[in-house]
């Protein structure tokens, strides 16, 4: 068994072994944050350490940026387009469009200096994607159905069953 560690913010940082969280529990650095706890026997004592622990100093975590990748931007919006919110799986003039149909648009377009950027791409359908053409989306009256992030980075692997007090920390 696991304990998950949330950041002081809730944020979850990590699933880290019982040991270690018995050890930052034993030096002060932790709360229980539930009441779902293991208990460890000992040879003399019993120990409870809570499923999920928090830091009582919020830590400053540096995120990596993920890369930009046309496959990343492709999964990020789910195969969907973000002019006319058509997916993958539904017909479009006829035609069934799999994932292989959609493409990445520039919305600023390259030829006219728009880069391979989070902020700057989108997945789009091959009818907009030719309709938009090298126009921007104002130009070509095209409004975004959202605003082009950057996707949050997974950070937690978790493997095996997710106990039930994790859950509310974890988007599962
Ligand atoms: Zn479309």
């Amino acid at each position: 068994m696991a304990v998950l560690l949330l950041n002081a913010s809730y944020e979850p940082l990590a699933v880290i072994p019982q040991r270690r969280a018995m050890s930052l529990m034993l030096r002060g650095r932790v709360d229980a944050a539930t009441e779902e706890a293991m208990i460890i026997r000992g040879a003399s004592n019993v120990l409870r350490i809570p499923t999920v622990i928090r830091l009582r100093r919020y830590i400053n975590v540096p995120r990596r940026g993920a890369r930009w990748t046309r496959r990343g931007v492709l999964q990020r919006d789910g195969y969907c387009c973000i002019y006319c919110g058509i997916r993958a799986g539904q017909r479009q003039r006829g035609q069934l469009l799999n994932k292989h149909n959609f493409t990445v648009d520039h919305l600023i377009p390259r030829s006219r200096g728009g880069k391979n950027s989070w902020g700057n791409t989108a997945c789009a359908c091959p009818f907009c994607n030719t309709r938009k053409g090298g126009r921007t989306p104002h130009e070509a009256g095209m409004p975004l159905r959202w605003e082009p992030k950057i996707p949050r980075v997974g950070y937690l692997v978790a493997s095996g069953e997710i106990p039930a007090a994790w859950k509310v920390y974890l988007e599962v």
